[in-house]
C-alpha cells in the first residue's frame, strides 16, 4: 500500500496512491469483482485521474461478513476504548490533512481553499467530537415506575449499518455515516458515490493506522443500482443510512422496508433566503453570495430561493449579481480560485438546461453560461442569478445543484414565511431582519430542519442536521444522532420476590388475600 504521509506532487496522484483497487474490506484495498471498471473524471480538466474495478455484490457479501465479524469485540469494548480509538483517528486525520484535501479537490473540482478551510477540519472535529460523545450516551435514570420494579433504559448498538452517500461531500458524508453509527458500537459498510471514492477510502485506511479494528469499517465501490441495491436489502444490515436524493431516497425506503429495516434518510433540499425589509442589506448579499455558491452550489443546505421584501427587492438583484460576477471561477488548485467546475460536464449541462429553460418566463441577471478559453474543458458553470421566475416555475421548485440563485419579491411577512415553507423540501433556511419578532417567528413558522438568523450555512459538530419533510428524517451529527444508531432496550426487575403476582389475577384465579 501506498504511504500516504508522502505525497508531494500538487495533483492528487490517485492511480498510484489506489494501485491495490477500490474496494476496503476488513482492512485492507483489494479490487471490486463486478467484472466492469469506473473512471473517476478530474472535473476541471475532464480526464481520467483513476479506473478502477467496480465493487460486485460478492464484495458486498464479503465487506458485510467482515463487519458481521468485527461487531461483537467492537461492541463489546468499553465506551473509553471506543473514545480512545477515536481521539487517535482524529490526530492521524490531522496528519494527513493536506493529502485529504489534495484527494478531496481532485475528485470533486473543489477549490483547495473549500477543502483545507472547510472539508477537512469539518471531519477532523467530528471525529473529536465523537470521540468525547462515544463516553456520553445519554438515556433515562432507572427507577421505580410500577412500584414493584426497578427500570432502566440500556441503549444498544444496532448491528451491521450499512450507508449510502452522495458524490457532494464525499469525505464529509462518509464522516456524518460512519463516526456515530462506529461511536455507538456498530460496524459498518459504507458505499461512496461511483465518482467520487478515494477520500472515503483514505478515512477507512486511517482508521485502521488509528488502530480502530479491521471490519469495523468497510468500503464498497460500486453502481448505486448493484452494489447500494444489494447492500440496502441485505439480510445480514440491520440499519440503512442514506444520504443522496429524494427519488433515490424512495427506492432505498422501499428495499429497506421488505427486510424491515431501519432507515435514516438525508435527502434533497431547496433552501430558502428570506429577506426582511429591516434586514442588513449588506450583509444579507454577501449571505446570499456565499451561501448559494458554497462547493459551486452543489449543497443540499445551500440558499438557493431568495424572497426579498419589496422595498429592498431592485437594491438585493443588482448588488448580488455585481458580487456574483467578481467571483474568481477557475482550475481549483490554483491560487486565487474562488470557485471550481461543478462535479461533472452531465451535471453542469442539467444545470444549464434549468437556466436556459428558465429564459423564457424570467431574467437572467447575470452568469447562465459556462466559462470558454482555459476553462473550456472542465465542467464550470458562471454564478447565476435569475429574478422574476413564478413561484411555481421548475427553477423555484426542483433541486438543480449547480451555482444558481432565484430571487423573488414579496409584499407581507405572512406572504414571505408561506412562500419560503412552498416547496417538497425542508431542510435548511434562513432569515434576515434586525427585528428580533420577525426573526424568532421565522424559526418558528419556516418547516426546515435548521433556521439560521442573519446568516446562512454554517454547521457545527455539537449539532443536529436533518430534513424535514420530503428532505428526509433522522439527524446527522451531535449526540442526536446517536438515536438513529442505537437502540433502546427497557429492562425490567421485579423487586418483590412474590411467586404469584397481583397482576397474575387478570390472568387465572382472583385477587390474592395477604
Ligand atoms: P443520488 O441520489 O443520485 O446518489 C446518492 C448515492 O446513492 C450514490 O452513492 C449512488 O450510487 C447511490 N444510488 C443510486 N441509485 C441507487 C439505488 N437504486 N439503490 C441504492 N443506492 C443508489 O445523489 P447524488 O447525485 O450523489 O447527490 C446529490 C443529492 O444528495 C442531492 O439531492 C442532495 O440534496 C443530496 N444530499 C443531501 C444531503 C442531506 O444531508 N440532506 C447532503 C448531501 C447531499
Amino acid at each position: 500500500m501506498h504511504n500516504p504521509g508522502s505525497v508531494t506532487p500538487e495533483r492528487f496522484p490517485a492511480q498510484e496512491y489506489f494501485a491495490d483497487g477500490a474496494q476496503f474490506i476488513a482492512g485492507r484495498l483489494t479490487k471490486g469483482t463486478s467484472g466492469r471498471t469506473h473512471a473517476v473524471v478530474d472535473p476541471a480538466t475532464g480526464e481520467d485521474v483513476y479506473t478502477y474495478e467496480l465493487a460486485g455484490t460478492a464484495d458486498v457479501d464479503a465487506a458485510v461478513a467482515a463487519a458481521r465479524a468485527a461487531f461483537p469485540g467492537w461492541s463489546g469494548a468499553t465506551p473509553g476504548e471506543r473514545s480512545d480509538a477515536l481521539h487517535r483517528f482524529a490526530a492521524v486525520l490531522a496528519e494527513r490533512a493536506d493529502d485529504f484535501a489534495r484527494a478531496e479537490s481532485l475528485q470533486c473540482g473543489k477549490p483547495l481553499k473549500l477543502t483545507r478551510e472547510f472539508d477537512i477540519p469539518g471531519t477532523i472535529d467530528n471525529t473529536a467530537f465523537f470521540a468525547g460523545a462515544a463516553r456520553h450516551l445519554q438515556g433515562q435514570s432507572a427507577g421505580e415506575y410500577s412500584g414493584d420494579h426497578t427500570s432502566y433504559v440500556r441503549r444498544e448498538p444496532i448491528g451491521v449499518v450499512g450507508s449510502i452517500a452522495p458524490w457532494n461531500y464525499p469525505l464529509q458524508m462518509a464522516a456524518w455515516k460512519i463516526l456515530p453509527a462506529i461511536a455507538a458500537g456498530n460496524t459498518i459498510v459504507l458505499k461512496p458515490a461511483e465518482l467520487t471514492p478515494l477520500t472515503s477510502l483514505m478515512f477507512a485506511q486511517a482508521a485502521t493506522e488509528a488502530g480502530i479494528p479491521d471490519g469495523v469499517i468497510n468500503i464498497i465501490t460500486g453502481t448505486g443500482k448493484e452494489a447500494g441495491e444489494h447492500l440496502v436489502g441485505h439480510p445480514d444490515v440491520a440499519m440503512t443510512s442514506f444520504t443522496g436524493s429524494t427519488a433515490v431516497g424512495k427506492r432505498v425506503a422501499e428495499i429497506a422496508t421488505a427486510t424491515v429495516k431501519r432507515i435514516h434518510l438525508e435527502l434533497g433540499g431547496k433552501a430558502p433566503f428570506v429577506v426582511f425589509d429591516d434586514a442588513d442589506l449588506e450583509a444579507a448579499v454577501n449571505g446570499a453570495v456565499a451561501g448559494s455558491l458554497i462547493n459551486t452550489g452543489q449543497d443540499c443546505t445551500a440558499a438557493t430561493r431568495a424572497y426579498v421584501q419589496r422595498p429592498l427587492y431592485e437594491a438585493f438583484v443588482q448588488k448580488t449579481a455585481a458580487l456574483m460576477a467578481s467571483v474568481r471561477v477557475g482550475d481549483p488548485f490554483a491560487p486565487g480560485t474562488d470557485l471550481g467546475p461543478l462535479i461533472s460536464h452531465v451535471q453542469r449541462d442539467r444545470v444549464a438546461g434549468f437556466v436556459d429553460r428558465a429564459r423564457a418566463y424570467a431574467r437572467v441577471v447575470t452568469g447562465g453560461e459556462a466559462p470558454q478559453g482555459d476553462l473550456k474543458n472542465g465542467a464550470y458553470y458562471r454564478p447565476t442569478l435569475v429574478a422574476d421566475a413564478a413561484q411555481d416555475s421548475e427553477i423555484v421548485q426542483s433541486e438543480l445543484f449547480g451555482p444558481v440563485l432565484v430571487v423573488l419579491p414579496f409584499d407581507t411577512d405572512d406572504e414571505g414565511i408561506a412562500l419560503a415553507n412552498d416547496t417538497p423540501y425542508g431542510l435548511a433556511a434562513s432569515a434576515w431582519s434586525r427585528d428580533v419578532y420577525r426573526a424568532n417567528r421565522a424559526t418558528r413558522e419556516i418547516k426546515a430542519g435548521c433556521v439560521w438568523i442573519n446568516d446562512h450555512i454554517p454547521i457545527i459538530s455539537e449539532m443536529p442536521h436533518g430534513g424535514y419533510k420530503a428532505s428526509g428524517f433522522g439527524k446527522d451529527m451531535s449526540a442526536y444522532s446517536f438515536e438513529e444508531y442505537t437502540q433502546i432496550k427497557h429492562v425490567m426487575f421485579d423487586n418483590t420476590a412474590v411467586a404469584r403476582k397481583d397482576w397474575h389475577r387478570t390472568i387465572f384465579g382472583d385477587r390474592q388475600q395477604n
